[in-house]
């Protein structure tokens, strides 16, 4: 059964994985907070995808720059005139709305009104004064994406890197946006993060260096637990691209919503790069040793939301099972839900699980413990039935539960189960690092 919305959204309040941001002050809409659980898997993410993108190659290199940025880093890229969405006001009831969502169309969601005015455009830059005057000589904007500071940062990054093309940036951090109709959860929010790379390539290379991050992208769904049939590529027409663009692809998943954009990719070609060139008077451009030319480098752009990840990430991990799994110590017929997260992702690595609160067990399960902490985010659950504990660690996607029982100061071993196969394998204490390490491959 696929999961609801409303399902994930309870799972993730009840778990301590996501709530509404200021919820005693009755929310602010568009922001979410990542709880203790919600933190790990948002970090895991983001670890991953830095691991392939960064680490593991030697043509891309990182990048953590400012949020503020002096405002005409804005106007060169063109958001201050153009990064708008169309605005409707219904005059019956009041409510404003993005002209382009509108469900029906052409009536207000809202009271169902087909009174509204005349679409105008809405920038949603969100404005913020620098200094202690608030006029428009200090008016600067929270960052809508992170890549223009990579662009404004390539001067620096070429002449410390030393990188020839083709070479990326990467960098993860903070996007703000005001947008009309935030929602769907962590879909639409008004504070995200983003993961993008900028990579520059010569002109002639745009086509093929295009397909292979079209592969890296898809690669990194798999790498997320998200199988190809859960996902379509749409390529956008002429008219739906961005003016700079000269060609754009979007990774769309299937959210219980509808088929949305999660990953998109675009060839920039160098209109970042020229356009800083210009409103900044300084040189942008890439000396080629082998040609002895220079030129203003071509950018191509996988850029995908770490919250929209986050949720199709949850989605496509979340397995709800009708009157429990059969072999669970107790059989409640409640439905049990497993969140079948890949290893890499889960915020708890292994629970550890002593039979009994008493001593000697606690202590040679805390002992345990100690020693798990140093390479994984460890939980240590000793309340409730062996079962109960069981499925609260399914629920939040733990691969591996290790119980010590009273054999356990007999034999020196404990058993170790596995979540998604719930098979339960005794190892000799002495080797149970090892052998999660095998099992978890990190
Ligand atoms: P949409 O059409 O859904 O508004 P977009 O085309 O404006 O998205 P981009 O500017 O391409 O989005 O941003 C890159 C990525 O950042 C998107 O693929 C998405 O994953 C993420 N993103 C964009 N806007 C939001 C938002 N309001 N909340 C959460 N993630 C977002």
């Amino acid at each position: 059964m696929p999961v609801t919305m409303e399902k994930l959204v309870s799972l993730c309040k009840r778990r301590g994985f996501i709530f509404p941001g200021s919820e005693p002050y009755s929310g602010l809409a568009g922001t979410y907070d990542y709880g203790p659980l919600g933190v790990e898997l948002k970090n895991n993410i983001k670890r991953a995808w830095w691991k392939r993108v960064v680490q593991q190659r030697d043509d891309i290199v990182g990048l953590d720059a400012a949020i503020l940025m002096n405002p005409k880093v804005w106007e060169a890229s063109g958001h201050v005139a153009g990064f708008a969405d169309p605005l409707v006001d219904c005059r019956k009831c009041k409510a404003r709305h993005r002209a382009d969502t509108l469900e029906p169309p052409g009536a207000c969601p809202q009271c169902g009104s087909e009174d509204l005015t005349d679409a105008r455009p809405f920038n949603m830059m969100f404005r913020t004064f620098v200094g202690p005057m608030e006029d428009t000589a200090s008016q600067t904007y929270l960052r809508p994406e992170t890549a223009q500071a990579i662009f404004v940062d390539f001067p620096s990054i070429l002449a410390t890197a030393r990188k020839k093309l083709p070479f990326g940036v990467a960098q993860i951090g903070k996007a703000f946006r005001n947008e009309i109709t935030p929602g769907q959860f962590l879909f639409r929010l008004r504070e995200f993060e983003q993961m993008e790379i900028e990579y520059f390539v010569k002109p002639a290379d745009w086509e093929r260096v295009f397909a292979e991050w079209l592969q890296f992208m898809q690669d990194w769904m798999a790498a997320c637990g998200i199988a190809p049939e859960r996902y379509a590529l749409r390529e956008h027409a002429d008219d739906e691209r961005a003016f700079y663009s000269k060609r754009t692809i979007d990774i769309e998943y299937h959210f219980p919503f509808g088929q949305k954009e999660l990953y998109g990719l675009a060839y920039r070609t160098d209109y970042d790069l020229t356009q800083h060139a210009q409103h900044s008077k300084q040189d942008f451009s890439y000396f080629d040793e082998v040609t002895k030319e220079r030129i203003v480098p071509h950018v191509i752009e996988p850029s995908v939301g770490v919250d929209r990840m986050v949720l199709a990430v949850l989605l496509e991990a979340y397995h709800e099972i009708e009157g429990g799994r059969s072999t669970t110590t107790e059989s409640t017929k409640e439905a049990e839900v497993v969140l079948k997260l890949p290893k890499e992702l889960a915020p708890i690595k292994v629970a550890v699980l002593p039979l009994s609160k008493k001593e000697p067990l606690a202590a040679k399960a805390q002992e345990i413990v100690r020693e798990l902490r140093t390479r994984w985010m460890v939980a240590y659950d000793d309340v409730a039935s062996i079962g109960r504990r069981y499925r609260r660690q399914d629920e939040i996607g733990t691969p591996y539960c290790v119980t010590v029982d009273f054999a356990s100061l007999e034999d020196g071993k404990v058993t170790v189960r596995d979540r998604d196969t719930m098979t339960q394998d005794r190892i000799a204490i002495p080797d149970l690092v090892g052998h999660l390490s095998d099992l978890l491959g990190c």
